[in-house]
């Protein structure tokens, strides 16, 4: 009998070579991070742009077909690249080697004026096209982030058939992206025989951003080649669980204003012709509501290979919301990191470790958002039109919290 282990992926990033990227998305720096996230296996993202291809050369070795390692930190690298069709839709793709990327990339390039420059390139073919191409050469394709009203196939198509006509037959996987969760997904017929993998989409490095979502896979060996089976659902291989933000935390969860954020309800976009009554600016459709309009079913029919979805949330931002400071800030960084570094990884800290594990490491105060947290005590404020969604302490938790512990000013220099 074949011995089955559970590994972290998360297959969908970018370099800094893509458009608004932080520029410290370079090689070493996600390899070290998505170790300390806890992931086995981190997708290059930007595989076709020309200097991210050569960094990536230079920095990975390949330990098994298809699998490569990062020669300082371990951390196992799935090449994939997203690129955009003539319709502006979104495409995640998954490649089995250097030589085949640079055959694709070659074949892709005739119809792009930007691989050179982009790391996510405009192709102008259509997504049965590139199928075509993609598949001829063994990589794998589906739709990113889906749902999304920006360049996704449910933002162009109502059926995945419309966009990928004759080519349909190869997508094996549909990426959820961070507003959609299995529940939503799964209240659409011709989504059943699909694997849903929930990636970050991460355009920086930092905990929240890396690994915010992924996918837990069980494989005999962490290669490319399981992988691959495991999207596939072959030979017992497969997605134990997808890991992903409550999706009322996306940025398109509900319809709303993309200038100001004002939500509206489906029918006050429609009577406003799709324009804020505030600023004026457009309203985009939330996923959830283009999800209404899509589902066959009003409530969601799990197929049975269907593997359970955690929804999460960054667990700097938990921390963040315990100490009043911003996640991106060092005080946030350095509990985080002792917490993770104690527990192994995210995912124990927010969901496992018992609390008084967990006391044994940081503050009372933290503990307790984490445990409301886990109880979903904590407020949603939904995200829409381009936020993101947060949380908040509300006046009940709030009340229960004991106090901040006083940071001398010292601490930060003047
Ligand atoms: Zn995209
Ligand atoms: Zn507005």
């Amino acid at each position: 009998m074949t011995e089955f282990r559970s590994y972290a992926a998360d297959f969908h990033i970018h370099s800094k070579y893509s458009g608004a990227t932080s520029s410290q998305m370079d090689v070493s720096t996600i390899a070290a991070q998505a170790r300390l996230k806890g992931l086995t296996f981190v997708g290059t993202g930007d595989v076709f742009h020309p200097a991210w291809f050569r960094s990536l050369k230079e920095e990975l070795v390949e330990v098994a077909a298809g699998t490569y390692e990062h020669r300082r930190y371990g951390t196992k690298f799935i090449l994939t690249v997203e690129v955009e069709d003539q319709n502006r839709v979104h495409h995640v793709i998954i490649l089995p080697s250097f030589s085949t990327a640079e055959s694709v990339r070659e074949e892709l390039a005739r119809y792009s004026k930007d691989i050179d420059r982009d790391g996510r390139a405009h192709i102008e073919l259509s997504a049965q096209e590139i199928a075509d191409i993609v598949t001829a050469h063994d990589c794998l394709i589906g739709p990113s982030h889906a749902f999304t009203p920006w360049t996704s196939v449910y933002k162009e198509f109502d059926s995945l058939k419309e966009c990928y006509g004759d080519r349909l037959g190869a997508v094996s996987f549909i990426e959820l992206g961070l507003s959609a969760d299995t529940d939503m997904a799964d209240r659409i017929a011709e989504l059943a025989d699909l694997t849903f993998l929930s990636n970050s989409d991460a355009h920086s490095p930092w905990p929240d951003k890396l690994g915010r979502e992924f996918n837990r896979l069980g494989l005999a060996e962490p290669t490319y080649a399981e992988v691959i089976k495991a999207i596939r659902r072959e030979d017992g291989r497969r997605v134990l669980l997808n890991v992903g933000f409550d999706p009322r935390l996306g940025k398109y969860h509900v319809t709303a204003c993309s200038r100001c954020f004002k939500q509206f309800t489906m029918e006050e976009a429609v009577g406003l012709k799709w324009r804020c009554d505030d600023c004026r600016g457009w309203i985009k459709k939330g996923v959830m509501d283009r999800v209404n309009e899509l589902a066959d079913y009003p409530e969601p029919r799990h197929p049975s290979h269907r593997p359970e979805y955690l929804r999460i949330a960054p667990l700097a931002e938990v921390i963040g919301l315990a100490t009043g400071e911003d996640p991106h800030s060092p005080g946030v960084k350095a509990e985080w990191e002792k917490l993770v570094m104690s527990f192994g990884d995210e995912i124990s800290v927010l969901v496992d470790v018992v609390p008084e594990l967990l006391l044994e490491v940081t503050s009372p105060r933290i503990v307790e958002v984490i445990k409301s947290f886990r109880t979903g005590t904590l407020r949603v404020i939904p995200g829409g039109g381009g936020r993101y969604g947060h949380l908040e302490l509300g006046t009940e938790v709030a009340r229960r919290l004991p106090p901040k512990p006083q940071r001398k000013l010292t601490e930060f220099g003047t």
